[in-house]
């Protein structure tokens, strides 16, 4: 039976009430008076349920549609204003044990070319992306008690943390592996890990067990409580994800809500982020053997109705989507973006092989960094490349209550500038560094308080001046 407070993961995401929310939305995606209240509901910033967001997503009105685009935006501008924080993957191994259908890193696969980092190449893939400007890492590797342990993360981690190469530094090490146990997360949380990621793929539990049909992440259940460990473990900021296209997006979209609903009844403390990717082609992966892709339109209609249930989570896109895709969704609700994206193991370092590639996709948008981050100022976004919140203990309940109060904005806006200016100084093409110059000099007014304003302005000089960094509200 559904139960949003229960920790069995069958209760909170129940198969049930989630084909009734379909049901439900189906029989309401033309009613225009009910559409209209969830719509005025969601003006109010305090999101949706999964029922009533379902039937703004099946929404087949066209003109409610649009409010809802226009709402998703202005959400998004008064949540996030135009900044965009900038993150990159790093690899570590793909050693997997595990045999996902849609993954070229399933253990069956053996002409894909198996790594895993030593320290020492840890180190210099982590030197090549601190010399890009890097600050934001999510560490990715396959799930493999041989390879892949405990021990070896918090070396990684540990390692990753005490690399200052010239000014470059990572701040902030997020983690996406493989369900563990409270024990487990505990320890990552004690080697200062940022978010602790794990995608779902699907909510669908019987097509889960289908796309999953050997090694441990069969076991549905474990894989889905994940989350609830991971808080127990005291790890409160979590990042949840659907691989759209391994089922009815639908499906996908309700689960995803109810999974975030569960989170915030439970723990008090909802997602941090929500990553949105889309299945692609990869070595031994053909999306076309799967049925449930969706379209562009339909991905932005996704994105937008996330937007306004969630108004408070981040949503992350990556290099899976190329310029256009992401150009069209980021003012939609996208809050955070990766750049200069490798997806192999190894590869920032130098560029491997033809005859040992190990990429877990194809990246779809190629551009340097330099080259997003130009690309997002020339249409007057703000990159960001700060980590303040975890660094000062805003995370969890804290983070969201600033997040809700609105207060967080008085921190993101500055801390935006001067990361900015950092990676201008001291990574940035000389076309880049004069159009975020002029950038900063016009947001800079836009900074509120008059003192919080002098404040920037003065460290703005130091770090330009007085080689200074790493200023933060
Ligand atoms: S999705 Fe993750 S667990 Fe599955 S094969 Fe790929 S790396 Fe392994
Ligand atoms: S101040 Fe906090 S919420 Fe804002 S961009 Fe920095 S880390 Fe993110």
């Amino acid at each position: 039976m559904y139960d949003v407070n229960s920790k069995r993961a069958d209760d909170f995401i129940n198969h049930e009430e989630i084909l009734d929310t379909l049901k439900y939305a189906d029989e309401n995606k033309e009613n225009g008076a009910l559409i209209d209240s969830l719509i005025e509901k969601a003006k109010l910033r305090k999101g949706l349920s999964h029922r009533e967001a379902s039937v703004l997503l099946a929404c087949e009105i066209e003109e409610k549609n649009q409010e809802i685009f226009r709402l998703a935006e202005q959400i998004k501008k008064d949540f996030y204003g135009n900044r965009i924080v900038m993150f990159a993957p790093l690899y570590l191994s793909n050693y997997c044990i595990n045999g996902c259908t849609y993954c070229p890193y399933h253990m069956k696969n053996k002409h894909i070319a198996r790594k895993k980092l030593t320290q020492e190449e840890i180190r210099r893939e982590v030197i090549a992306l601190q010399d890009m400007g890097h600050k934001r890492l999510a560490l990715e590797a396959g799930e493999d008690p041989v390879h892949n342990t405990m021990e070896y993360y918090l070396e990684c981690i540990n390692t990753i943390y005490g690399i200052k190469h010239k000014n470059g530094a990572i701040r902030r090490v997020n983690i996406n592996i493989a369900a563990t146990t409270v024990d487990h997360y505990r320890l990552l949380k004690e080697a200062g890990i940022g978010t602790y990621i794990l995608f779902q793929e699907t909510y669908h539990k019987e097509s889960y067990l289908t796309l999953h049909p050997t090694g441990p992440k069969h076991d549905y259940n474990y894989h889905t409580e994940a989350m609830d460990r991971a808080m127990e473990g005291g790890i409160d900021d979590v990042g949840l994800g659907v691989l759209f296209g391994l089922d009815k997006y639908r499906y996908e979209f309700a689960g995803l809500l109810m999974h975030a609903e569960h989170l915030e009844a439970a723990f008090g403390v909802g997602p941090h982020t929500i990553s949105v990717p889309r299945l692609k082609r990869a070595d031994d992966i053909d999306p076309g053997q799967f049925d449930n892709g969706i379209d562009d339109d339909i991905f932005a209609k996704l994105v937008a109705c996330i937007r306004i249930s969630v108004p408070y989570t981040g949503m992350i896109i990556s290099t899976r989507e190329n310029q256009t895709t992401r150009e069209r969704v980021l003012h939609l609700g996208i809050s955070q973006i990766s750049g200069g994206s490798r997806t192999s193991v190894g590869g920032y370092y130098e560029p491997e092989p033809e005859d040992k590639k190990s990429e877990q996709f194809d990246v779809s948008d190629t551009r340097s960094l330099d080259e997003v981050v130009r690309w997002l100022m020339q249409m007057d976004y703000i990159p960001s490349f700060c980590t303040a919140c975890y660094r000062e203990g805003r995370t969890g309940d804290r983070f969201m209550s600033l997040c809700k109060s609105g207060q967080i904005q008085n921190c993101c806006h500055p801390n935006a500038l001067m990361t900015l200016k950092e990676y201008l100084m001291d990574y940035a093409s000389p076309e880049t560094k004069a159009i975020g110059d002029k950038l900063i000099e016009k947001e800079v007014l836009n900074v509120p308080n008059e003192k919080a304003r002098s404040i920037v302005l003065e460290n703005l000089r130091l770090i330009e001046q007085d080689n200074r960094r790493d200023f933060r509200f």
